[in-house]
């Protein structure tokens, strides 16, 4: 192992015991003390059987009157050995459990805090696969590695006495195989770590393709477009060449442990004749030869256990610092930390470019704009023309643009985002469908009346939902979509929800990214006579690509193109003069 292999395994092996520790400091202490316990409790168990078997020899020559003794002996001390392993079987289990919390809490605590920016990245989205993955289960099992080597090493420390009391030569027979194996298993168990580490984005597909084929949501298009026979051969494709690689690595260890495994035996054999030979001799006693002949192989497989643990603690580790690598990411707390705003008043564009993570042009240049309260605008623009990311920078979801977008004054960057996004409400083209109460769904929208049902009823009466849902059994408790046997909504009417999940927020702005695309001509015309309602004295943006609407809404239309705003104005004005409006009209009348 390499130096700095060494210090790094040292270092997280540090960290895994202070994260175990921390969890329950009293069952951390319990355990190692139990588990100190159970490796002494092997000499123990050596020496109650050799007393049991030289007291029976004696019974039968001297007549001994000891013998009731030595049964209660025999009998106490393996009562004390079990007594002993089910409580530590106990207090590792309650242990775990604690710790599969904590875990999972400290995932989601982390990924609570991570940005739009940070799960767009694939390098952070594939720690976050691989703390999930596999670093989660091997915390734990690197902390039962570390346990059972303390376990062996009482062992061992407390058998050896017994072997050292005859002869030392021997002892050290017993460790030449192990140390061979180890050396081996962690070589190999690099290479499979290694492999998994490099396949990752391959599993991640598999676990794509089986979430596509297992859920009603892409259900309809792989039944459409026959796709489901295409996607489960790329499964099993993939599946394939898992399991090919997986059958190397396991046919190469079997190819060493046969090896190994024989070399073993003729050592054992090589030792009992020599324990044999002195029982023999008359030079030790049937007891002691079963003592020693017990201890060697105890010796033996303890010392191969603990250097299989120790190999394997060192690949596991591999894996654990997938999982701290996620909890040491650093993530911006921006909702505890700049300045506070209680309302917007007025936003503004300066000069603001944007380009994505690994895009070679900019996705938006030379933003300008500025909005005040009362405005209406309506963000027209061909798809991809960057209307979507525009709304993205003013929510806050990205902080590394070029220029300034300025709230009531203030830079963004140094803005609250909590206090922001309180003064917004927001849809977006992908809004959520949540698979949770009907209540949820709409409260979301604003917790602190997520109990007021008044409110919400209104919300869906505004949404013309209230009808519906009044037919639903459990009212605003009625468990929505089919994934937990709730009610099935349309698109629409999904969008509907999401729409009152808004408008739940008395806020400042009201951002919606094509809010009415699953809807009827009918409804689309209620929700945006809905939406200039709920603007009025705020500040309304609506991104649609349904031109004709504007007219009726009559707000202050930005064109995109391209990443930049080529045009504003009334819907008149930019008829008159603006060509790429005329265009994005015209299109859509060669549509109808
Ligand atoms: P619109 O809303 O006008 O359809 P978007 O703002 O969604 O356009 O996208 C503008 C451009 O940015 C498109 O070329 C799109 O491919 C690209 N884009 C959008 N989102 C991302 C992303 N998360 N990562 C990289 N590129 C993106």
């Amino acid at each position: 192992m390499k130096e700095n292999g060494y210090k790094r395994m040292k270092n997280t092996i540090k960290r895994i015991m202070k994260y175990i520790y921390i969890i329950s400091p009293k069952y951390f202490i319990i355990s190692i003390l139990l588990t100190i316990a159970i490796g002494f409790s092997s000499a123990m168990s050596i020496w109650a059987t050799k007393l049991l078997i030289n007291g029976i020899v004696e019974v039968s020559t001297s007549k001994s009157n000891k013998f009731m003794e030595i049964i209660i002996i025999y009998v106490a001390v393996n009562i004390f050995i079990q007594l002993i392993k089910s409580l530590n079987n106990y207090v590792t289990s309650k242990h775990q459990l604690k710790l599969e919390y904590k875990m999972s809490m400290d995932i989601l605590n982390k990924c609570k805090f991570l940005g739009l920016k940070d799960f767009e990245n694939s390098e952070i989205y594939n720690t976050l696969s691989r703390a999930k993955i596999e670093g989660q289960t091997k915390v734990y099992i690197a902390y039962r590695n570390i346990l059972s080597i303390i376990t062996q090493i009482a062992s061992i420390i407390s058998v050896a006495a017994i072997i050292l009391s005859w002869n030392s030569y021997i002892f050290l027979l017993a460790f030449i195989t192990p140390i061979i194996s180890t050396l081996i298993n962690t070589r190999i168990g690099y290479r499979n770590y290694k492999m998994r580490m490099e396949r990752m984005n391959e599993v991640r597909k598999t676990t794509y393709i089986n979430y596509l084929l297992t859920n009603n949501i892409a259900c309809k298009e792989i039944k459409t477009y026959n796709v489901g026979s295409y996607l489960v051969n790329t499964f099993s494709k993939i599946k394939r060449k898992i399991q090919s690689q997986d059958l190397h690595i396991t046919k190469i260890r079997t190819i060493w442990s046969m090896g190994l495994g024989l070399i073993d035996e003729l050592i054992s054999l090589f030792i009992i004749f020599k324990i044999v030979e002195m029982a023999m001799l008359g030079r030790i006693l049937v007891g002691d030869t079963v003592a020693y002949i017990d201890s060697i192989s105890i010796i033996q497989s303890n010392v191969s256990r603990f250097l299989k643990s120790l190999s394997e603690i060192y690949s596991d580790i591999l894996y654990v610092e997938e999982f701290y690598k996620l909890l040491d990411l650093e993530v911006k707390d921006d909702y505890e930390i700049g300045i506070e705003i209680q309302e917007i008043r007025e936003i503004e564009f300066k000069d603001v470019s944007y380009t994505y993570q690994g895009a070679n042009n900019y996705t938006l240049s030379n933003i300008n704009i500025s909005i005040c309260r009362g405005e209406l605008i309506g963000i027209v623009g061909e798809n991809g023309s960057g209307k979507t990311t525009f709304i993205k920078l003013l929510c806050g979801f990205y902080d590394n643009y070029k220029g300034e977008i300025l709230i009531n004054g203030i830079e963004l960057r140094d803005i609250n985002t909590n206090s922001l996004r309180k003064c917004m409400g927001i849809i977006f083209q992908d809004f959520n469908k949540y698979e949770l109460t009907l209540r949820e769904n709409i409260g979301f929208g604003n917790l602190d009346e997520i109990y007021n049902d008044n409110k919400i009823l209104m919300s869906l009466e505004e949404v013309a939902l209230k009808e519906k849902i009044g037919k639903f059994p459990n009212h605003l408790e009625t468990q929505m979509g089919k994934w937990f046997d709730g009610e099935e909504l349309s698109r629409g009417q999904w969008q509907r929800i999401a729409l009152s999940r808004t408008f739940m927020r008395d806020a400042d702005v009201y951002v919606l990214d094509e809010p009415t695309s699953s809807l009827d001509p009918i409804s689309e015309k209620q929700i945006f006579s809905l939406a200039r309602e709920k603007s009025k004295d705020k500040i309304g943006i609506f991104i649609t690509h349904r031109v004709e609407n504007i007219a009726e809404m009559n707000p202050k239309v930005i064109v995109f193109s391209e990443g930049r705003i080529i045009a504003s104005g009334s819907n008149n004005e930019l008829i008159e003069n603006c060509e790429e409006y005329i265009r994005l009209l015209g299109l859509k009348e060669e549509c109808i």
